[in-house]
């Protein structure tokens, strides 16, 4: 119920039962709707036409249909240039745009205004310090109201995402972009509290367990990154359930492409991911480090980097502590079991452990490139810590076998191979770890299919919070990977925002100034045509054993035959993308490994004879029981509801799996009406108050964000049939019980009479600006 419903709409004794509930109705389908019902029905009420239900519900109905043929969101401010002093909520509407819509954003970060619109996407300018906008005050405000009668906020696209949700029955995914440190991830979080809110969580718990998925993915999925303290090093979906009256009844979160390498290796100034850190400090304040293997004096080698000292860097570091406390709050609440925290427990510590099993080659008579452990105590305490057989883990770690003529013949590995083998086992168990950590959040917020209704399939808001665009000094398969995923994205929102809009107007005829935009489809085809695309040829050649990562960037370039692609001069193994977001040189070293990354059958076989329940889990039972694919992207290929059998080693490669979750990502972003939210960082720094407008400016420009606010300004947003149009304003320029031919004619005639400019006539349809619909209604209220 709106909140200046007309005096009237409360008078039952005025209105029939059937009409009032018929008017209720109306208002609560569609919030948005509410502000053109509202007027018409304010209209009849001043006019005092009481009596006349019939009349009222035909023009309701009509001014219904109307709305959800043209569908746009109503704006009732009216177009502001330049000159205006006020403040400008919506970017779509200044006059001038590029340097105008930076300074606009610049005085409102000044202001600590950190959202704006551009028509119906929502900026986010990153305020690098705690805001006094998310109270319960803020929440409740935003709750059902005008878009235009708050201050832009995240809450807002919360509200319309919902509200659109049960008015049209229809599912809905807010994709969040931005580059790292923007601040997509908070903002995912802000969505999701204010969503548990809208939706009623009539369920205390199940509020608060969604509530804590996020914090408890982030702590397996998030690190410390020389650009961002919480970067998040997966992509993640997160859908709520809500049933078709909108009550929320669970949640499912899909993860992407975790950055494995992180476990082995951080750059210089970055760190592992968080949970091994706060274990470390939490197990050392319940003085369990020995249980658990770990030393109070030693920090393991995969946490090693720069200067990190173990004692006051971590074991009595109490922030870690405190979030070790909170994950694990964050399990239980969720529902793990206390044996399986422990299980949690002893693989993260194994994995920690096994980084500090060193190697050392052994020369015999016949072979020189035999190798031996040289610390045994450290692979016992893997060993035990995986409930394993130590003397087997060291025969997996130091040999491998091979099948040749129907023999097995055991081979051993070079020190090399047998770091590699180790690397690949701790990659492999933390990637695996955190995908079955998903599948238990995702089992256990499965929505209860008794609380939806027989005939109600429930419906869902998907939140995407995938990881921004990469530029380092040193790019590796991972970059390229996010990146091609942004482009994938940067795709969508091109593909919502300009190319469908512009059809319209072809199919029409319209003689609409056609917005350029960059269309980055040749760079998708690059990265993704079968068979010639970028990661076709990286499989290809990831199937001869002889290829090298020279082999491989020298087919990019006999194949790749494009300006977006090209060598540069004096880099061993690179080459560059100009990415819809900037040129970006990568370097092909290891792209061939990092491709064909497998565990060596060996040591699955040897974890599947684990004591532990969840080690055997991790690497021989399907991790879903929905089978569904899609579900499992953790480890590239080897996850249960894929077809590979995951000892088999040659058949899935990790771009071809990276290939199949961006597809099946899309597939579930296009199943929703889209909403956009564009996170903008406004300094390098992370400093509060500081704005860099040449930083800015350049995320505006490859983001589309100008672009998107002369689409929204020059385009015409409105565009209705011209039977609704005339049915709708004929009354502007004709008599009451004139009934005009259906034609452009008529429609212009209203238009001229109307003394409107600007508007264009399709084969079918009137294009009107959102401004011209205002006026129109405007005129129709006093006529
Ligand atoms: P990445 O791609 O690296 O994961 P991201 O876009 O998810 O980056 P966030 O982790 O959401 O970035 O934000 C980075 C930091 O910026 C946060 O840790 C927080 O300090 C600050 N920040 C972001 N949004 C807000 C906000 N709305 N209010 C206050 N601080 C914020
Ligand atoms: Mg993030």
């Amino acid at each position: 119920i709106p909140r200046n419903p007309p005096p009237t709409l409360h008078q039952p004794e005025l209105w029939s039962d059937d009409f009032n509930d018929f008017i209720c109705k109306c208002l609560i389908k569609d919030f948005e709707l509410r502000p053109n019902v509202l007027d018409l029905l304010h209209h009849v009420f001043i006019k005092q036409i009481v009596g006349r239900e019939k009349i009222l519900q035909k023009q309701l109905i009509e001014l219904i249909d109307l709305n959800q043929q043209i569908g746009v969101i109503e704006k009732t401010s009216h177009m502001k240039t330049q000159t205006d002093a006020e403040e400008v909520d919506d970017l779509a509407t200044l006059e001038v745009l590029d340097e105008v819509v930076n300074s606009e954003l610049q005085s409102r970060y000044g202001r600590d205004q950190i959202y704006t619109y551009v028509g119906d996407i929502l900026i986010a300018v990153n305020p690098f310090h705690k805001m006094e906008i998310y109270t319960p005050q803020d929440t409740k405000m935003y709750i059902g109201a005008k878009r235009t009668a708050n201050p832009p906020h995240i809450f807002a696209v919360a509200d319309i995402a919902y509200q659109s949700m049960v008015s049209y029955n229809a599912d809905q995914c807010v994709v969040i972009s931005g580059e790292s440190g923007a601040g997509k991830t908070e903002s995912a979080h802000l969505l999701v509290q204010q969503l548990t809110v809208l939706g009623k969580a009539n369920n205390r718990t199940l509020q608060e367990k969604i509530l804590l998925v996020n914090s408890l993915v982030e702590a397996f999925g998030n690190a410390c990154t020389v650009i961002n303290d919480n970067s998040s090093r997966f992509g993640k979906y997160l859908e709520m359930k809500f049933t078709c009256g909108g009550t929320v009844v669970g949640a499912q979160i899909s993860e992407y492409l975790l950055e494995k390498s992180r476990v082995i290796h951080q750059a210089i100034g970055e760190r592992n991911f968080h949970i091994f850190y706060y274990i470390y400090a939490g197990l050392a304040d319940r003085k369990k480090l020995a249980h658990y293997k770990l030393s109070d004096s030693k920090t393991p080698k995969y946490l090693c980097n720069e200067h990190i000292k173990l004692g006051p860097d971590i074991v009595s570091n109490t922030f870690y502590k405190e979030q070790f406390d909170a994950v694990e709050q964050c399990f239980k609440v969720i529902g793990f079991t206390l044996e399986e925290l422990g299980s949690v427990y002893s693989t993260l510590a194994a994995i920690l452990n096994s980084g500090d099993i060193e190697f050392s080659p052994v020369a015999s008579e016949h072979q020189t490139d035999k190798s031996n452990i040289s610390n045994i105590s450290v692979l016992e305490n893997v060993a035990s810590l995986l409930c394993i057989r130590s003397d087997e883990l060291q025969e997996a770690l130091t040999s491998h076998c091979v099948v040749a003529r129907g023999e097995t013949i055991v081979r051993p590995n070079t020190v090399e191979k047998a770091v590699e083998v180790r690397d690949a086992m701790g990659k492999a168990l933390y990637g695996r770890l955190f995908s079955w950590i998903v599948n238990r959040i995702n089992a256990l917020l499965r929505p209860d299919r008794f609380i939806l209704c027989a005939d109600d399939k429930g419906l869902n808001i998907g939140i995407l919070d995938i990881f921004g665009f990469e530029n380092f000094k040193k790019n590796s398969f991972e970059q390229l990977c996010i990146n091609i995923a942004n482009e994938q994205i940067q795709f969508y929102f091109n593909q919502h925002i300009f190319a469908w809009e512009q059809d319209e107007y072809l199919n029409e005829e319209v003689d609409a100034r056609m917005i350029e935009y960059e269309d980055n489809r040749p760079l998708l085809d690059l990265f993704l045509q079968k068979p010639m695309g970028m990661l076709s040829l990286l499989d290809e050649e990831s199937r001869f054993p002889q290829a090298t990562d020279q082999t491989l960037v020298e087919k990019f370039e006999d194949n790749l035959k494009t300006k977006s692609f090209w060598r540069p001069k004096r880099v061993d193994l690179g080459f560059g993308i100009h990415h819809y977001a900037g040129k970006v040189i990568y370097n092909a070293a290891g792209f061939l490994a990092k491709n064909r990354e497998t565990l060596p059958a060996d040591i699955v076989l040897l974890l599947r004879s684990s004591e532990n329940e969840l080690i055997r889990k991790l690497v021989t039972h399907p991790l879903t029981k929905t089978g569904k694919v899609g579900h499992q992207p953790g480890e590239p290929g080897d996850t249960p509801s894929h077809p590979r059998e995951t000892t088999n080693m040659r058949t899935q490669t990790v771009a071809s799996y990276f290939r199949y979750s961006l597809m099946d990502l899309l597939s579930k972003m296009v199943a929703g009406q889209p909403h956009f939210v564009r996170c903008i960082k406004p300094n390098n720094d992370r400093h509060a108050n500081k704005f860099d407008r040449e930083k800015v400016l350049v995320q505006l420009r490859y983001t589309g964000i100008l672009e998107t606010a002369k689409i929204r300004r020059q385009g015409y947003s409105h565009r209705i049939l011209f039977a609704n149009f005339i049915k709708r304003y004929y009354i502007l320029a004709f008599h009451a019980h004139e009934e005009p031919a259906v034609t452009p004619e008529t429609c212009a005639a209203i238009l001229e009479k109307a003394k409107l400019e600007n508007w264009a006539m399709g084969k079918t349809k009137v294009f009107l600006k959102y401004y011209h619909i205002e006026h129109l209604n405007l005129m129709v209220q006093q006529a």
